[in-house]
């Protein structure tokens, strides 16, 4: 495995199911059990209609791009010598969207409402991080 110099993910909460199964190929998102609405970042409770508990739910890996922008320049010195990289926002099949890179892609080739499907970036033992690639 690569040397992985980049912040880790810290897992301090609920956001532990996240990246369990992120560690195992399979990406999840939260959804509440009484207003439906998508939640994520992972959280206790709803944040439309503050229920507890929201449940998890596959996802299929699917999606678009959303937003994205291309970072010439690192902002801290853990990201130095990645440039250019692509930070995007993926709008997954299932509606919810999230921060992301998009990889093995030039930058200058991503699109808004480019079809990707994730893969998972491995960085430790316990931890993949979720990344997007052209479909
Ligand atoms: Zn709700």
């Amino acid at each position: 495995m690569p040397t992985y110099e980049q912040p880790f993910p810290e897992i301090r909460g609920v956001e532990a199911t996240f990246w369990a199964e992120a560690a195992r190929g399979r990406l999840v998102v939260q959804r509440c059990r009484v207003c439906r609405a998508w939640v994520h970042y992972p959280r206790i409770s709803c944040p439309q209609c503050a229920a507890a508990d929201p449940e998890w739910v596959a996802m299929s890996g699917r999606g678009t791009v959303y937003s994205f922008t291309v970072v010439h320049r690192a902002g801290t010195s853990a990201f130095r010598g990645e440039e250019p990289y692509t930070v995007a926002i993926v709008a997954l099949a299932e509606g919810p969207r999230l921060m992301t890179n998009v990889v093995e892609c030039p930058p200058e080739a991503v699109a808004v409402g480019m079809p990707v499907r994730v893969a998972f970036r491995p960085v430790s033992d316990e931890i993949a991080v979720p990344v997007f690639r052209p479909a």
